[in-house]
């Protein structure tokens, strides 16, 4: 394997690695262990370009190591890309030739499934290596635990909005009704609150629906229905030019990855008076399963404390962000950044 190390202003390692044999052609970024080995997961995505693959590990690493130390965990940020052979290739080789890559860093960076992988190759990984988390039969599915959490946020922004810590009889329009918006999407209905649900797939949407008592959109209006809280749980870049002034809910929260399509957009709706919460800050309940569980070794009741804990969290990004009259995007990255400098 050929392994070059990049010297990256901000960050501490950045290896991309070639093996012809097993098609393997990856990114490793470790973008901060300051607080704890660096974690983040591998993300396997057709890339045009290893350029296109450094930027989005960078990115994605960078945002590890935010929201580990928001979280309050002892960990730092990395973060795996793997460009995508295509088809026909040989998937156990291509994940060893990971796994010896993971290795070399030998232990400042640990890593798990993400979008493109799974707990089979992770499985993978661990013939090489014992820095990977996100196995079978131990932390499990974050995606229960990642939609508690941005439901513990969704109730510290409506007590912050509304002055209760509630959401009986409110109306939430959930975009993406895979692992994590199936999951909020039971916490809101046990919750009392009504339903608007939309996805690319209409037949998941459907069914879900159907469950619940829901009503369903198409994916294009999701942005504009009649909801007090607007819960995106599929893709990043949603919050943008053309759907912010869509917008008719109060609140945003959701489990989706990087929703402000650039952060003047977090500008755009605190201007349009709507209570944006961070991302990266709701969404941390699968990487603090994962850590307390698989690194820290804590019960699964101390560990849903700090899951349920998300709540306290935004309560003080929007104190915060109040105070300082700053957006709540900008409010959590200086807290984030507060904890580091700690
Ligand atoms: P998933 O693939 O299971 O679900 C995504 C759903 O969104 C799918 O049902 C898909 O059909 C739908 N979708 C895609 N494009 C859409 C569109 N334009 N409009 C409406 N629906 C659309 O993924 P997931 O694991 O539920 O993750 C959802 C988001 O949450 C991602 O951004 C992910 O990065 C983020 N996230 C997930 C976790 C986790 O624990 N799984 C943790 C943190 C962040």
């Amino acid at each position: 394997m050929k392994i070059t190390e990049r010297s990256i202003a901000g960050y501490e390692r950045v290896l991309i690695a070639e093996e012809e044999s097993s098609r393997y052609h990856a990114v490793i970024a470790v973008h901060s262990t300051a607080l704890g080995p660096a974690v983040g997961g591998t993300r396997v995505w057709q890339y045009p370009s290893e350029d296109e693959a450094l930027h989005d590990a960078l990115r994605l690493a960078r945002g590890m190591t935010y929201k580990n130390a928001l979280a309050g965990l002892p960990f730092g940020g990395g973060k795996s890309v793997i460009l995508s052979p295509g088809s026909g290739f040989d998937r156990e080789a291509l994940f060893r030739a990971h796994g010896r890559l993971v290795a070399s860093l030998a232990g400042a960076y640990i890593t798990a499934e993400d979008v493109g992988t799974s707990t089979a190759d992770m499985e993978v990984v661990r013939r090489e290596t014992s820095f990977v988390g996100g196995l079978a039969g131990l932390s499990g599915d974050p995606s229960p635990h990642t939609a508690r959490g941005v439901f513990r946020a969704m109730l510290a922004a409506a007590a912050h909005r509304w002055g209760t810590a509630a959401l009986a009889g409110r109306t939430v329009a959930l975009q993406g009704c895979g692992h994590v918006g199936e999951y909020l999407a039971r916490e809101l209905n046990r919750a009392g609150a009504s339903l608007i649900l939309a996805d690319v797939d209409s037949a998941r949407a459907g069914k879900l629906a159907r469950e619940l008592g829901a009503d369903v959109v198409s994916p294009n209006d999701i942005y504009s229905a009649a909801a007090s809280v607007f819960a995106p749980c599929a893709l990043g870049g949603i919050l943008n030019d053309s759907t912010i002034p869509q917008l008719r809910a109060e609140i945003i929260c959701g489990g989706a990855n990087n929703q402000l399509l650039d952060s003047r957009h977090g500008e755009a709706l605190l201007e349009r008076g709507i209570l944006y919460v961070p991302d990266y800050a709701a969404n941390a309940g699968g990487v603090i399963n994962g850590c307390c569980r698989e690194w820290l070794g804590w019960s699964p009741e101390q560990t849903s404390q700090k899951v349920e804990a998300i709540h306290d969290t935004i309560a003080e990004i929007l104190r915060l962000a109040d105070r300082d009259l700053i957006p709540p995007h900008a409010a959590a990255d200086r807290l984030a950044e507060a904890r580091l400098a700690a």
